[in-house]
């Protein structure tokens, strides 16, 4: 099958999150399946800095803009994956971020933007480039490429169109004004399509536009039909649910995977896990943390509503009142980045923080520490969770999303059957996060037994794309009848 797989970040040349990992690794897997799949993706600056063998493959006109885009090739390092960029300076070549300005503003003309990059998708998918490739399917993710379902759905021998959920909560929602300044086909402003409450909603144009509709893990599918994780868009989704999917996430475990991890000192596996250990010295030296054995609960993420920041924000007093080292990297809102910062100030030899983005600091946080938070108020997928099972770093999730289909609660059953991977915890509410921390410290340091086995039967969960891949083979056979 021909693939064109339309996303705004691919690791390792753009990330903000885990769509970075899913469109650096779902492709990959497609391919080793046998299909000719090939990514589409904004030349951002940073990602043209970062590439030297590319090519021009072809230039494209558009109605109404003047000049000429061209598309660039590019195949992935170590892969035979290709990419094609499109090279569009105004829109794409700036400093600052995929989505913001250096200061961290949305960029003012993002709905151009991505217009913009929609338009050459849909383009490319209709052959009416010199690239003269026709993908049967095209595959667009979040937001961003929402536009592209909705622009094909007229069109005659198109190909068939799956849209991927990786966060609702991110719409792309944008005035009249805007749609009338895009240019965009009169009939797309229509509550049947994308227009939602007097807005031009980018999202819409895939959940309502696409032949099939994924989101990233089965809980998550069945949230955001109710109004509590549908954001308004819950209806249109119970009445296109024969159409929605949700397949788990993937690893790409030549990443992520301690036993050969290149960003950690110490590779370990789950016969010898004292290096595990070293890799937590190596995080209390790098802190300037006490190298003791209290528990290490470790946080990795944006720092943002969703993360369940604020949960650990209330949680930190009563917690570092007990004997435990707590890591934190991330960033995202001032305010908890401040008020971190406060608590860090009264607590140095306890809590360590780094305000920033740091991969492979991130790699050895994930090697070395004994639990890994996620008290996410919500969570398509949660890729970290995953990373943190395969580093025997055990997980202490809230019950929501992907969270739940991926790690198993420690119960006098799952320990019995040694199946438990994990904590997990139910209300959206510090006391519960902190009542679920101290009874995962107190398995950590009074039932050492049952924590070294919670650990063997994270080690040794499965992720990798294989499945998952072959379910989107699946749905993609199923969008191509239409
Ligand atoms: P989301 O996509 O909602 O941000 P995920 O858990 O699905 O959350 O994926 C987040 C990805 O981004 C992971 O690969 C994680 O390691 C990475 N990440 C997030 N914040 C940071 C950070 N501050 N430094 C390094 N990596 C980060």
């Amino acid at each position: 099958m021909k693939i064109l797989f339309a996303t705004s970040e691919v690791h390792p040349l753009i990330k903000t999150g885990g769509l970075a990992d899913v469109s650096g690794s779902l492709p990959i897997a497609l391919k080793t399946l046998g299909h000719d799949i090939r990514i589409l993706l904004p030349a951002y600056s940073s990602v043209l800095e970062k590439i030297t063998h590319k090519k021009i493959i072809c230039r494209i006109k558009l109605a109404g803009y003047p000049e000429e885009i061209n598309i660039l090739e590019y195949t992935l390092p170590n892969t035979t994956l290709i990419v094609y960029l499109v090279d569009a300076p105004t829109y794409f070549n700036r400093p600052g971020k995929p989505y913001t300005t250096p200061d961290g503003y949305d960029w003012i003309d993002n709905a151009d933007r991505f217009t913009l990059f929609s338009k050459i998708a849909a383009t490319i998918a209709l052959n009416q480039t010199q690239i003269e490739w026709q993908p049967d399917i095209v595959h667009a993710n979040d937001w961003q490429t929402g536009l592209i379902p909705a622009l094909l759905a007229t069109e005659e021998s198109r190909p068939g169109t799956l849209f991927t959920i990786h966060n609702l909560a991110y719409q792309g929602l944008y005035s009249y004004d805007t749609f009338k300044h895009l240019n965009l086909p009169q009939h797309l402003w229509s509550m049947h399509s994308m227009e939602f409450h007097g807005q031009l909603s980018f999202i819409k144009g895939g959940l309502t536009l696409a032949d099939k509709i994924t989101t990233v893990s089965p809980t998550y599918a069945r949230e955001i039909k109710t109004s509590e994780y549908g954001y308004g868009l819950q209806k249109l989704l119970r009445q296109r649910s024969v159409d929605l999917t949700g397949i788990i996430n993937g690893v790409d475990y030549s990443i992520w995977n301690p036993e050969d991890d290149p960003h950690i000192k110490h590779n370990y596996s789950h016969d010898n896990l004292e290096n595990k250990v070293l890799n937590k010295r190596a995080i209390q030296q790098h802190f300037n943390l006490p190298e003791t054995d209290v528990p290490m609960l470790s946080f990795i993420g944006r720092l943002v509503d969703q993360k369940g920041v604020n949960l650990i924000l209330h949680a930190l007093p009563k917690l570092l009142e007990s004997p435990v080292q707590i890591v934190l990297l991330g960033s995202g809102d001032l305010y908890y980045e401040e008020e971190l910062n406060k608590i860090k100030q009264q607590a140095p030899d306890k809590l360590a923080l780094l305000i920033g983005y740091d991969e492979e600091l991130a790699h050895l946080i994930q090697a070395g520490s004994d639990m890994l938070l996620m008290p996410s108020k919500y969570e398509p997928c949660g890729l970290n969770q995953l990373y943190s099972l395969k580093y025997g770093t055990i997980p202490i999730v809230r019950r929501t999303g992907g969270l739940v289909d991926t790690v198993i609660d420690t119960s006098p059953r799952s320990i019995k059957h040694n199946t438990a991977t994990g904590f997990i915890f139910d209300e959206s509410d510090h006391r519960s996060l902190t009542a679920i921390i101290l009874k995962a410290n107190h398995y950590y340091t009074d039932k050492k037994d049952v924590w070294n086995q919670l650990i063997i039967n994270a080690m040794k969960q499965d992720y990798s794309w294989e499945i998952s891949a072959i379910e989107y083979v699946d749905l993609y056979e199923q969008a191509l009848i239409f």
